[in-house]
């Protein structure tokens, strides 16, 4: 009977993931989009839980409570902020799971030689380099270790030696029956390979990479699928895998990184002198009612929101902010640089939230040609994005990124705690320029105190 029921749901389940990447493209449709792909994902896991192979629910109901205490309270208690550290420890666990069952599957010893054994070869090498490279990217992206690229002589040819051994020992595998040692020197092979992978890659690449590993581990569940011959799983790690390969491709084309550089982890190399620190020079600050009375005066606003704004939670007050300035006929716009924040769409996500209407989100090719028609470029907790040294400084960490042309506005106004620099850890030349004004404090507050003054003056 349930032979018969199967492949509908897990057709159903396969439409859910289908309408899921669909729907998430567009923020009006992106909310519905989560919905239906974790309703797929709850299709699929009944599909599978209803199977014929499946004897008894004691091991797999203990395994649910051990994933659910450790993934329910991470999920509930990790900051908005911290949600690109989470990504990075989810892409690690599901790429852990394929690799374990990969491991499982070979030690039964009922795989064939051949293609079976071939996609068993590449779950398990993508699982298991995904899972280490995943726990250094969380380590990096959680502060653990340094965010600043690790680079040593020889680094390349040392990770493509080990990239090369593995596969040679996996094709070993794959066309005759290997020795006992080969299987494990196989997967310690590929988890050194997915350390050195992210260890040379600078702090402000991480999403990148992130999108990258996303991507792996859906090839290593779609192989999956193939040693299992489980047909939902193909489709499943095919979409997973697409997706997230396309996502890199974006990412890359924005930060204008080489794409081949990131697949073998060779870049932000001359990132060296990212130091964290910052030159004390003067700068020119002011005040909340100075702020409003420049922006009072202005007819045209670019707000350039960054990884402060999710700090400070600042979003509902920039609505109000908003308002404030469309009521006076001022022309207001957002820059949204496509890796602002911790996460993609990461501002999308606030600006959303706070219901700025969408047609006011402009990306960094829409928008910055109108910089230098602007009077006012507000950057609300934004530092990397909006640095200049991207474009001249060679030895720095984000050269060649774009960024947004904050400095090209009439006049440029930045709301951060301090002179400390941003996730990159390298000075910003923006805020020492003549035409930058430094507005010190907390994103939520300052703007609040922008509002207050706009309404008294009003
Ligand atoms: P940055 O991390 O460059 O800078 C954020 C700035 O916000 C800091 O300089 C900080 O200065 C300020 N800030 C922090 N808290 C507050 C607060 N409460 N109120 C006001 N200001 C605050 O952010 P950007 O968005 O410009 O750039 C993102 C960086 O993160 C890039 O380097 C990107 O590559 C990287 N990244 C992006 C990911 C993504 O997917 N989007 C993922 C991982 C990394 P101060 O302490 O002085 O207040």
């Amino acid at each position: 009977m349930i032979e018969n029921v199967l492949p509908a749901i897990y057709l159903l389940a396969s439409v859910g993931f289908i309408l899921a990447v669909k729907w998430m493209n567009n923020p009006a449709t992106a909310r519905r989009g989560v919905i239906i792909g974790e309703i797929g994902m709850l299709l699929a896991v009944i599909g599978t839980l209803l199977r014929p192979e499946v004897v008894e629910y004691r091991w797999i109901l203990i395994g649910l409570g051990i994933g659910s205490a450790i993934g329910a309270p991470l999920a509930y208690l990790m900051p908005m902020t911290a949600v690109p550290q989470l990504t990075a420890l989810s892409h690690a666990f599901g790429a852990l799971a394929s690799a374990l069952i990969g491991t499982a599957e070979y030690y039964k010893g009922e795989i064939p030689l051949g293609f079976p054994m071939g996609a068993l070869v590449l779950e398990s090498l993508l699982g298991f380099l995904t899972t280490t490279a995943s726990i250094i990217a969380f380590a990096k992206l959680q502060e653990l270790m340094p965010t600043r690229p690790m680079t040593y002589k020889g680094q390349n040819v040392v990770s493509l030696s080990m990239l090369t051994a593995a596969i040679v020992i996996g094709g070993w595998m794959v066309a005759a029956p290997a020795p006992t040692w080969a299987f494990p020197a196989f997967i310690a092979l590929a988890m050194g390979f997915g350390i050195m992978l992210v260890i040379p890659i600078g702090g402000a690449d991480m999403p990148t990479v992130i999108a990258l590993l996303n991507s792996y581990a859906g090839v290593a569940a779609a192989a999956m699928g193939f040693v299992l011959n489980n047909r939902l799983l193909i489709i499943a790690g095919a979409l997973n895998g697409s997706a997230g390969l396309i996502l890199s491709i974006i990412m890359c084309k924005a930060m204008n990184r080489s794409f081949t550089n990131v697949l073998f982890g060779a870049f932000g190399q001359l990132a060296a002198a990212a130091t964290g620190t910052v030159a004390q020079r003067p700068v020119r600050s002011a005040t909340p009612d100075e702020a409003a009375s420049i922006l009072d005066s202005a007819r045209s606003v670019i707000v350039i929101p960054g990884y402060g704004m999710a700090v400070a939670q600042a979003q509902h007050k920039i609505r109000e902010l908003y308002d404030a300035l469309t009521k006076r006929g001022i022309d207001v716009k957002f820059a949204i640089h496509p890796v602002a924040g911790r996460m993609p769409g990461h501002m999308n996500v606030l600006l959303a939230e706070a219901d700025i209407p969408y047609d006011k989100l402009l990306e960094m090719d829409e928008i910055n040609g109108d910089f230098p028609n602007t009077d006012v470029a507000l950057v609300i907790g934004a530092n990397d994005v909006v640095n200049p040294l991207a474009r001249t400084d060679k030895t720095s960490p984000i050269y060649g990124t774009p960024i947004l042309d904050a400095d090209r506005a009439r006049t440029v106004m930045v709301i951060k705690r301090s002179m400390s620099p941003g996730f990159a850890g390298i000075d910003n030349e923006l805020y020492y320029m003549n035409n930058t004004l430094m507005l010190f404090g907390d994103a939520k507050n300052f703007v609040a105190g922008i509002v207050k003054e706009l309404a008294g003056s009003h």
